[in-house]
């Protein structure tokens, strides 16, 4: 998007703001599925973004839909996914959550706990339905590579590898579920083609090896993903052609083999992280001590990611000046935001041009885990406004909260009995 469009979008909507670009959105996902293997589904992981135009115009473009709250699962089906594109996974799911996947019917819930697949064969039953059901397995080990592992550890996600090769029983035990496949999510923020590949080798031997051991048949096996996109210096995007020489064979095999089993793949960030833009105008400049700080109106409260992602040192997203060219010398400034901690900085030492009052600064990158993953309720200020252009269109996608809407759901208490003994007292 130009120059022009970030003036004109901060002018009709206000700042801080975050902005999609729907041409990025369904281009990047147009662009997975064309390159990868046609039998493997693309599930939007709603956690990275659960606006629910975002996951519209993904859904237009061939997406399935992965949630794991009610709100999710709403979005999902308001937006029109068919309950056979939903699955729905978390690791403590609530009666009521699972009672609306049985009733809506969606293909399958994931079980993290032998405890939950009882727990849904019991409300199955009360609704005189079958649920499927696909197991969530906790690898033995992990194929290593991704930033956040799952596998080869103690965790609350899943069931251990060891235990569920030994689950015969379960499908005659839990008569209101069809126990029809396996479900491994291996890590985020891959960057490397190899690693996906290795995981999904992993995963579907694995699938092979639980349908052997216990029958269960592998009506879908879902090989998660967690492709990254990269965020700072040094780091590489995913080479897609490379994923797609190395995952096509290994999946087109499985599928020759196992030709009625779903193949499902999870993906948030990937799907949503370039598309968008948190745009932030600048309110004041100042130094201290030598050192360049632009404050902006937007911060770490619907950014927290741009704080830094496990890391003790702070690594900047990439950050840009929007609404005009550079006019001097680049040099290093903190952005810092309206919130009243120290932590409160979106980057430091940031390579930006001179910065005056009024400009506006782009967090790139920033379409996946904004808002979502932030502290918006810190200091009363509330979620921003979010844009999505579509086809060179703005629309509203989100209203800024005002102090009304984070008021309303708040209750004053009257406490004048009490003042008036209080006087008393006195
Ligand atoms: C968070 C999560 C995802 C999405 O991960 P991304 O790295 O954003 O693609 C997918 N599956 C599971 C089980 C998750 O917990």
């Amino acid at each position: 998007m130009s120059i022009q469009n970030f003036r004109e979008l901060a002018d009709e909507f206000g700042t801080p703001l975050y902005v999609y670009d729907g041409d990025e959105l369904a281009g990047g996902l147009r662009e997975l599925r064309a390159k990868l293997h046609p039998a493997l589904e693309v599930f939007f992981s709603l956690k990275s973004n659960p606006n629910i135009s975002v996951f519209a115009l993904l859904r237009a473009n061939g997406a399935r839909a992965e949630v794991s709250s009610l709100v999710e699962l709403r979005t999902a089906l308001t937006a029109g996914a068919s309950p056979e594109d939903v699955i729905f996974l978390g690791p403590g799911k609530s009666d009521r959550e699972l009672e609306a996947c049985i009733a809506a019917g969606i293909y399958a819930i994931v079980a993290e706990s032998v405890d939950e697949v009882g727990r849904i064969d019991r409300l199955a039953a009360e609704h005189a339905v079958r649920q499927r059901v696909l197991l969530r397995v906790n690898p033995a080990t992990t194929p290593g590579g991704s930033r956040l592992t799952m596998g080869g550890k103690p965790r609350q996600f899943g069931i251990d590898e060891a235990v569920v090769l030994t689950l015969r029983d379960l499908p005659t035990e839990h008569p209101h579920v069809d126990i029809a496949g396996v479900h491994v999510y291996l890590g985020t923020r891959i960057l490397d083609a190899d690693t996906v590949v290795a995981n999904t080798k992993y995963v579907l031997d694995l699938a092979e090896r639980v349908a052997r051991e216990t029958g269960i048949p592998l009506d879908a096996v879902d090989i998660g993903g967690g492709l990254g996109v990269a965020y700072f210096d040094g780091e590489h995007d995913l080479d897609l052609d490379a994923l797609a020489a190395g995952l096509n064979p290994v999946l087109a095999e499985f599928v020759e083999n196992h030709p009625g089993t779903r193949l499902m793949l999870e993906s948030g960030r990937f799907l949503t992280a370039k598309s968008g833009t948190y745009v932030m105008g600048v309110r004041y400049v100042k130094e201290s001590m030598g050192e360049r700080f632009a404050v902006t109106d937007g911060g770490t409260h619907h950014h927290m990611a741009a704080v830094g992602i496990g890391s003790f040192v702070k690594r900047n997203f990439p950050v840009a000046l929007l609404d005009r060219a550079a006019d001097g010398p680049v040099g290093p400034w903190h952005l810092s935001g309206p919130l009243c901690t120290p932590n409160d900085t979106i980057a430091k030492n940031a390579a930006l041009p001179p910065l005056r009052v009024g400009d506006l600064i782009g967090v790139l990158r920033s379409g996946a885990y904004g808002p979502t993953a932030s502290p918006g309720l810190f200091l009363g200020h509330g979620f921003p406004a979010e844009v999505l252009v579509h086809h060179g269109t703005p629309h509203l996608v989100r209203s800024r909260d005002t102090p009304e809407d984070l008021l309303r759901p708040q209750h004053l208490h009257d406490f004048s009995d009490h003042d008036e003994r209080l006087r008393a007292e006195l």
